[in-house]
């Protein structure tokens, strides 16, 4: 009955798409449905292309599609062809629960030609009568996984003949395949935009937001922010707990990170230890009392007890940079964010840095007196004109907790191309004490340099002899440094030091 109603529709087309003679009515009628399923990436598109394709070329309009969405055995009506089925809709069926919902249990076809015979059994728990003519399909996947049921209904009976009931068979198993490629895709899509172990963002979906946020920014004059987080002493908890104890940490401080935003920020895991969070339409200020508040939560609350007993309390450094302040790429404000988190690392970890510059924000805790910054053309005088050496708005302590912020770190060399960052803790006329992430040999001399911001290297050059070493953590070590070469170039630099202390 369906291929003759079809019959005239083919007829009037055939030409149109130069279909050959050969070509079977119902072979070009699933040529017309791939045609349409082949395109749907999402199941409402399939929903869509199906209903449309039913009601212009089989005249079916009652239909609904009960879907399995997990490894249960219930059936949901996920999509109905029409208003018939408002009142069943989103109801929940047990796999063979009534004749509706059978074939998912058989995995046969039903038909039947008039279902007012079946007067005695709920049909849809009840909310439809058992009138006309019903066709149940299944859909099954490739490796006979019963995905749902296609069913359909006439309220005429004897609708179907068992001709119609193939085709449509064939039709569900078109239908099905599509669904199975789509769950596919989207559980691929969804495995490529989380992170297995913290759940949150990958690299990649965290960057595709920086660029939609950018391009909005741009738009309608608007600012955001963008968060770089590593943790401190990571290698360490590794190292002497193992890597099962650094998963709980990644874990746990997933959670911390997201519960403590908007909804709207992006949190991602950007790589290893480290996170990456965008902070749409928010200022960089904003967002630096955002992280702050952040790095506060996770110190007060992100510890783990290890094996033994002992309490680890884990913190974090943040490097935060803003769009359009700190460069106009989403590219340029993630190497500006990153660049601060790595002066927040030199600088002695547990803490947000948001410039090199001297308007940098002073820590609340009082413990971290450290001075504002000098930029590099000040630098470039003190060092090399020895003029103005009246910098009175550096009236901060230069010395602090680890790390001196004018000229931020000392870099070691180990090998002509390798030279290794020292934190400076403490420093006097005669060397300094520093922190860094090997272990130089006692005794050893080494050649140092001082940096200016992480790209600026002072070529006044020194030497140290290893006074001491002490193991801080597993790749952390102090070192007390004591100058044995390049007298003139240290007091220099000591002198400028010194002199941001007044
Ligand atoms: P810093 O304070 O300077 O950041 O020191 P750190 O020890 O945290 O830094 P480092 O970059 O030396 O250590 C990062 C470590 O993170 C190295 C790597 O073994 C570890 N890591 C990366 N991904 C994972 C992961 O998925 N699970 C665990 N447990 N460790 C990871
Ligand atoms: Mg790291
Ligand atoms: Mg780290």
């Amino acid at each position: 009955m369906l291929l003759n109603k079809y019959n005239r529709h083919y007829k009037k087309c055939s030409t149109d798409i130069n279909a050959t003679n050969k070509t079977s009515e119902s072979a070009y009628l699933l040529y017309l449905l791939n045609e349409n399923l082949n395109l749907s990436t999402k199941l409402d598109e399939l929903f869509e292309y199906t209903t449309s394709f039913f009601k212009n070329n089989l005249d079916i309009k009652d239909f609904c599609f009960m879907l399995n969405h997990g490894d249960n055995d219930e059936l949901t009506i996920s999509k109905t062809g029409s208003d018939v089925f408002d009142a069943a809709k989103d109801l929940t069926f047990k796999k063979g629960e009534e004749y509706s919902c059978i074939a998912a249990q058989t995995g046969d076809p039903l038909l039947l030609n008039d279902i007012s015979k079946k007067n005695n059994q709920l049909f849809y728990k009840g909310k439809l009568e058992n009138t006309g003519t019903f066709l149940s399909l299944p859909l099954q996947s490739k490796n006979n996984r019963i995905l749902g049921l296609l069913n359909i209904h006439k309220r005429e009976i004897n609708a179907f003949t068992e001709e119609d009931k193939e085709l449509l068979t064939t039709v569900a198993l078109n239908i099905a395949n599509t669904i199975e490629r789509i769950e596919l895709y989207e559980k691929a899509e969804k495995g490529a935009m989380y992170d297995d172990l913290t759940m949150l963002y990958q690299r990649k979906y965290f960057f595709d937001s920086c660029q939609l946020e950018f391009s909005k920014a741009i738009r309608h004059n608007l600012n955001f922010s963008i968060a770089m987080i590593d943790i401190d002493y990571f290698k360490y908890y590794n190292d002497t707990y193992g890597h099962l104890f650094g998963d709980e940490i990644l874990k746990k401080l997933a959670y911390i990170l997201k519960s403590n935003v908007r909804y709207s920020d992006i949190v991602s895991r950007y790589g290893g230890e480290e996170f990456a969070i965008l902070l749409p339409d928010m200022d960089k200020g904003s967002a630096t009392i955002v992280i702050d508040k952040l790095r506060e939560t996770v110190k007060r609350i992100l510890s783990l007890e290890t094996a033994n007993g002992k309490i680890e309390c884990v913190t974090i450094t943040a490097g935060v940079a803003a769009y359009p302040v700190d460069g106009d790429s989403v590219k340029q404000i993630l190497s500006t964010a990153d660049k601060y988190l790595y002066i927040g690392k030199s600088c002695g970890r547990n803490r947000v840095v948001n410039t090199t510059l001297d308007n940098q924000p002073l820590q609340q805790d009082k413990k971290a007196k450290y001075s504002a910054l000098l930029n590099r053309e000040e630098i470039n005088l003190l060092l090399y004109k020895n003029v103005n050496r009246q910098i009175n708005r550096h009236k901060t302590l230069l010395r602090v907790d680890k790390g001196i912020n004018n000229i931020q770190f000392f870099e070691i060399k180990v090998t002509e191309d390798d030279w290794r960052i020292c934190a400076i803790g403490d420093i006097s006329n005669g060397g300094f004490k520093g922190e860094l992430n090997f272990k130089p040999k006692l005794d050893e001399i080494y050649t140092c340099r001082a940096v200016v911001d992480s790209e600026v290297h002072i070529p006044a050059v020194f030497s140290i002899r290893i006074a001491h070493n002490r193991t801080i953590h597993k790749n952390r070590y102090e070192i007390g440094a004591e100058i044995v070469d390049g007298h003139n170039n240290w007091k220099r630099l000591f002198s400028l030091l010194v002199n941001n202390t007044k």
